[in-house]
């Protein structure tokens, strides 16, 4: 059976001593569980400032890691901004691109979400390429729609050869406490799975995000196509965030 993936992307939320503290607790917890690392695979996304002690003390384990976004070049007069390629000298092997927060906060467009997606892969990175619909566009039905002009739009031009993991996330369901239901997750990871196989992807991974939680992780984890999940509010703690990780 292939590995779950579990990714936690804990957002402008922990200090590097708080983002040390869990990892530290992470490597103790798992050591416990026997073969948790055949069955699942952790990217941790700390936010930039947490991301060298995260790195440190990954260092030697299998736990993944990288920064919830990066700027579209890697050097130069960019005041403010973070580099992939500074990211991948702290051995960051995965970069969290096109989160809703950025889309809709930061107001990144699918043409910068692509640049950035080029520039991991020119370094050798993984995108954890995040998609998902807003409320408005469900409602309208154009959910399908929206995914797959994102990603249409997102993946221009990238090397399909490559891995690539995608994260599914419902922008209603982010941090709202309403998940997704299983058909509605089931109809859009068969049709990104269809959509990208079709293309010419070798290598591809689906994650679902959005009020992911211990109790509802194991039904949607049976869903075909639900690689893993993308976890926010659950994974600020290592006790819950495993909770979900032991359904693999
Ligand atoms: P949530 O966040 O699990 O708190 O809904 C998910 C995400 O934003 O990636």
């Amino acid at each position: 059976m292939a590995k779950k993936i579990f990714a936690a992307n804990w957002k402008l939320n922990k200090t590097p001593e708080e983002a040390r503290e869990f990892v530290i607790n992470l490597k103790n917890e798992t050591f416990k569980i026997e073969g948790f690392f055949d069955k699942c695979e952790v990217i941790l996304f700390p936010s930039a400032f947490s991301l060298e002690a995260v790195s440190t003390l990954c260092a030697g384990t299998a736990i993944g890691f990288g920064p919830q976004n990066i700027y579209s070049q890697n050097s130069g007069a960019f005041t403010g901004e973070n580099s992939a390629e500074v990211a991948k000298s702290l051995r960051s092997e995965f970069i969290l691109i096109g989160h809703s927060e950025r889309r809709e906060i930061f107001k990144e467009a699918d043409a910068d979400l692509n640049k950035k997606h080029l520039l991991t892969q020119q370094l050798g990175l993984t995108s954890v390429f995040c998609i998902g619909e807003n409320l408005e566009q469900r409602e309208a039905g154009k959910t399908l729609e929206v995914c797959l002009a994102q990603l249409e739009k997102g993946l221009q031009g990238a090397n399909k050869s490559e891995r690539l993991i995608v994260a599914y996330e419902p922008v209603w369901a982010i941090g709202t406490g309403k998940v997704a239901t299983v058909e509605q997750v089931a109809e859009v990871h068969q049709k990104l799975h269809d959509e990208l196989v079709s293309k010419g992807y070798a290598s591809v991974q689906l994650l679902y995000g959005g009020s992911v939680k211990p109790d509802n992780a194991a039904e949607l984890l049976k869903i075909n196509y639900v690689d893993g999940f993308l976890i926010g509010g659950a994974a600020l703690k290592v006790e819950s965030f495993l909770q979900i990780c032991n359904k693999a």
